[in-house]
């Protein structure tokens, strides 16, 4: 083993590889050429969303900046701080999941209460995806991977080891580690599937029975996702744009609260405090007072709570 003492070197340009012990798979710098360090996975199967260049997310992010209602009127104080793009590990993979589940719902009629019962089949194939990272938790990289479509990987996606070493100049970036191997993610991707499809029923009602499945899982693939984010700045503060790096697509973006939506804020907590007082007269002139009616001037209170501690916050993140 003398993997160690003399370094790895990139089987097609023999530049030297920077390996740690954690690293599985490692992208040459300078010809994008994939190699797999533990053996334990195909370093041809390492595909890439290639990234438009900065130049683009720098234009879309102006973009964003143009018909953004409380941007645009900051517009001549806002400044490009740092533009950075990286690669997210992420694999992929579709399961077909097979079985039954059964849940119950309450419908009303007027004032009956029924028990409805649903039993459903499921046989049907979804794609799953997984962030390769123990610490994923990044801004801007789970609303990347929801955005992922197999159409969109299907469309955009290529093998890194058929990129030239002059393509892979121009889209390249620093890569994230990817730290789950291929096992880890296989069993990780059954249980998100399942846990999916609990939530999908889970929407619907009461689960009582959940005899699901995973009836087939292809092989996971890797994929090397671009996200980018743009930070810039608004008078002493830095806010940031988070965009995927095909399209590029504005992901979410933290901002600095004008003035103008201050005031909205403000406006809508007094309106909600007017309504909730109205309501709750209202409600009390009746002879009889339903107590079920009480919810309203509630919620009226609850919306002016909400709005005026808006109007207090300086960060607004939109997604
Ligand atoms: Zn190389």
């Amino acid at each position: 083993m003398d993997q160690e003492t003399y370094g790895y070197v990139c089987p097609r340009c023999g530049a030297s590889l920077e390996i740690t012990p954690e690293t599985m798979v490692i992208v040459c710098d300078y010809c994008g050429y994939p190699s797999s360090i533990t053996g334990i996975m195909d370093p041809k199967e390492v595909y890439v969303v290639e990234s438009v260049p900065r130049k683009l997310v720098e234009d879309a992010f102006w973009r964003v900046v143009e018909r953004d209602f409380d941007l645009r009127r900051l517009k001549k104080d806002i400044v490009i701080r740092e533009v950075e793009g990286i690669y997210v590990p992420i694999w992929v993979s579709r399961v077909k999941l097979s079985g039954e589940v059964s849940y119950y719902f309450y419908q009303y009629e007027g004032k009956k209460r029924r028990k409805v019962y649903r039993v459903i089949k499921v046989d049907s194939w979804r794609l799953v995806s997984l962030v390769a990272r123990r610490q994923a938790r990044r801004l801007g990289v789970s609303e990347a991977v929801a955005s992922l479509s197999e159409e969109l990987l299907k469309e955009k996606a290529r093998k890194l080891i058929e990129l030239s070493p002059d393509e892979w100049q121009k889209v390249k970036l620093q890569i994230l580690n990817t730290e789950y191997d291929a096992k880890t993610a296989e069993e990780r991707l059954k249980e998100d599937a399942l846990d999916m499809l609990r939530e999908e029923f889970k929407a619907e009602g009461e689960i009582d029975g959940f005899q699901v499945s995973v009836e087939h899982l292809e092989k996971p693939k890797l994929f090397l996702i671009p996200v980018w984010n743009v930070y810039y700045s608004y008078k002493e503060s830095v806010y940031s744009a988070f965009f995927s790096g095909w399209g590029p697509h504005l992901l979410l973006k933290t901002e600095p609260v004008t003035g103008i939506r201050r005031g909205l804020y403000l406006a809508s907590a007094w309106l909600s405090i007017l309504v909730s007082s109205l309501l709750a007269y209202i409600v009390f002139l009746g002879e009889k007072i339903d107590v079920r009616l009480l919810i309203l001037p509630l919620l009226g209170v609850g919306g002016a709570y909400t709005f005026s501690k808006l109007s207090l916050r300086d960060v607004r993140l939109e997604r």
